[in-house]
């Protein structure tokens, strides 16, 4: 039996029906302008104090083809230095695979809560979700986390999960789902802030277990890093006895000195700051200081096949920054739900369907269409994904894998029409009719196999005469 993969949420529509109903959110785009406006703006002026910051891109662009070139080489390397220094590598070839591991690791200690640091992996393979069906609670300690975990959402943004909520949605949910929630609450941020931390004070001194991702990994020494904002994950990552790390293969550098480059570009591009504020790094086990049992989980879930696609590949560059999506005027429009994937913007448009690796699974194969190609998103990357052109080679992959539909008849049929001079004046002739079907100059809806190209689009009405037609006449 084929399982699914979690990458994609069960039930979501296709981009468009999902993007049609998002549009007419007001409340939700209203919400997003404000905050990828503010953070856009933000990312621009820190990215402009460097002077070096094409040369740090194209540095970071080749470490990561390096990496991706001698994969192999670089796992068994880090495996070997992970092991060297007490801790214990496994692999998943798959989420399930990925998740069951989890369980039996926690399950091995006893605990039935963990903590969590924030993790797109651990989203990737819906391990909330199954750890719960094994009994086990998972509590997000991430503030935006938080929120969609406690609102019983989902999250639509790589860095901010949480940034189609308000502040006084953000209260609203405290307030009906916060066990322990503080009495005048108000929707100041210092104040929700602050209800949060007393939650999650008590998770971190209980739990014994956490789960973390990886922002990258140095094969060299077997160090994990992790970055973030709050100082909350700095938190599981020390104190319970055990630490399970789930971290995609291709999150490698080789050496310390390949780590430098991204912790330049990384903080710039995602939170617009010149530093990361908290960098956690550890490195096996140190007995008497923090975790004593250390699990790394290793997981592909797609990204060989990936890697076997000499144009699609470039997308295991990513260092999930966040950057394309707040310059993505689809997103902006749009919002992360309507992707309908834990990877939502532009690198959810191309890595999730590449991660699914499946060209008939409808819902995946939308989304290279979910852009107008306009190419800012290949502009910000700090790791310089062109993302239009996998967005382009990915759509000629699902156009193909749909075989024959109506819109591949007719445009096979325009390009036998565009293909002879003759064939083309007859088709302008007969087009003049379509001036029947026009209103206020414009056609908003075709009949037959036309309806769908006119579904979302209007057409203008064809002239009264071709410009072939009237310089036969008029100079001719
Ligand atoms: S594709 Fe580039 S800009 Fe987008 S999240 Fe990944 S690294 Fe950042």
């Amino acid at each position: 039996m084929v399982t699914r993969n979690p990458v994609t949420w069960l039930g979501s529509p296709k981009f468009p029906d999902a993007a049609r109903t998002a549009l007419a959110n007001t409340q939700l785009r209203s919400n997003l302008r404000k905050a990828t406006g503010t953070i856009r703006g933000r990312r621009a002026s820190a990215v402009a104090e460097m002077t070096d910051w094409e040369e740090l891109r194209l540095a970071g662009e080749a470490l990561k083809d390096e990496v991706l070139t001698n994969l192999d080489v670089y796992l068994e390397r880090l495996e070997k230095s992970v092991t060297e220094r007490g801790g214990v590598v496994h692999w998943a070839r798959d989420a399930a695979e990925a998740n069951e591991i989890v369980l039996r690791l926690v399950r091995e200690t006893g605990a039935d809560e963990v903590v969590k640091v924030k993790s797109m992996a651990t989203a990737e393979i819906g391990l909330n979700e199954a750890l719960e069906a094994g009994g086990v609670t998972a509590i997000e300690t991430d503030l935006a986390e938080l929120i969609v975990q406690l609102g019983h959402d989902r999250p639509s943004h790589i860095l901010v999960p949480a940034i189609h909520r308000n502040r006084s949605e953000i209260r609203e949910i405290f307030q009906r789902e916060m066990p322990d929630v503080p009495e005048g609450l108000t929707d100041e941020p210092r104040v929700l802030a602050e209800a949060a931390r007393a939650h999650l004070r008590r998770k971190f001194l209980s739990a014994r277990v956490a789960i973390s991702g990886a922002n990258f990994a140095v094969a060299d020494t077997g160090s994990i890093v992790v970055l973030e904002s709050e100082g909350n994950g700095r938190m599981c990552l020390t104190l319970p006895e055990t630490l399970i790390t789930v971290m995609g293969i291709e999150k490698l550098v080789p050496t310390w000195a390949d780590l430098e480059v991204f912790l330049q570009l990384l903080p710039r591009s995602s939170t617009a700051e010149r530093m990361n504020p908290y960098t956690s790094v550890w490195t096996g086990v140190t007995p008497g200081d923090g975790p004593q049992a250390f699990h790394l989980v290793l997981l592909d879930n797609g990204r060989t096949s990936t890697l076997a696609d000499t144009v699609g590949r470039q997308a295991l560059r990513c260092i999930r920054c966040s950057a394309c999506l707040n310059v993505c005027p689809v997103y902006e429009r749009t919002g992360g739900e309507s992707y309908g994937s834990v990877y939502p913007g532009p690198i959810g448009a191309i890595l999730t369907p590449q991660l699914v690796n499946d060209p008939h699974d409808q819902q995946a194969a939308s989304l290279p269409f979910a852009s107008s190609l306009c190419g800012a998103c290949y502009e910000v990357c700090p790791v310089r994904i062109n993302i239009p052109e996998v967005l382009t080679h990915l759509r000629a992959t699902s156009v193909s894998a749909r075989g024959r539909t109506p819109e591949s008849i007719a445009m096979a049929a325009a390009a036998w029409v565009f293909s002879s001079p003759s064939r083309y004046e007859r088709a302008q002739r007969l087009a003049s009719f379509a001036r029947l079907l026009g209103r206020n100059g414009r056609i908003t809806r075709l009949p037959g196999p036309g309806a769908a190209w006119t579904s979302s689009r209007d057409l203008p009405v064809p002239p009264k005469q071709s410009f072939r037609a009237w310089w036969k006449e008029n100079r001719g």
